[in-house]
C-alpha cells in the first residue's frame, strides 16, 4: 500500500498491452494489496504505517521501520 504503484495506471496499463501483444491478448491481471506495517525500535510494537506514518502510536518514538508493504511481488504466472 505504500510502494507508491497505483492499480488503475497498471491495468491501464495491462490493457493497453494486451491490445498490442497477441500472447497477452486473453490474459487476465489480479492483485492483492500488501498491508503496509511498520515496526518500533523502541517498544517492539508494529502497527499500521497508513494509520499511523513513521510515528509509533504506542510510545511515540520515530525510531521505527517498515517491515512490509512498499514491495511489488509478482506471486504467479500461468500459461497454456
Ligand atoms: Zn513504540
Amino acid at each position: 500500500k505504500v510502494s507508491g504503484i497505483e492499480p488503475d495506471y497498471l491495468v491501464d496499463c495491462w490493457e493497453y498491452y494486451k491490445k498490442k501483444v497477441p500472447l497477452l491478448k486473453y490474459s487476465t491481471l489480479d492483485y492483492e494489496w500488501i498491508e503496509a506495517i511498520t515496526i518500533c525500535h523502541n517498544c517492539q510494537n508494529t502497527y499500521s504505517t497508513i494509520d499511523y506514518g513513521r510515528e509509533c502510536p504506542y510510545c511515540h518514538s520515530g525510531n521505527t521501520v517498515l517491515l512490509q508493504g512498499n514491495e511489488c511481488l509478482i506471486k504467479e504466472i500461468e500459461g497454456e
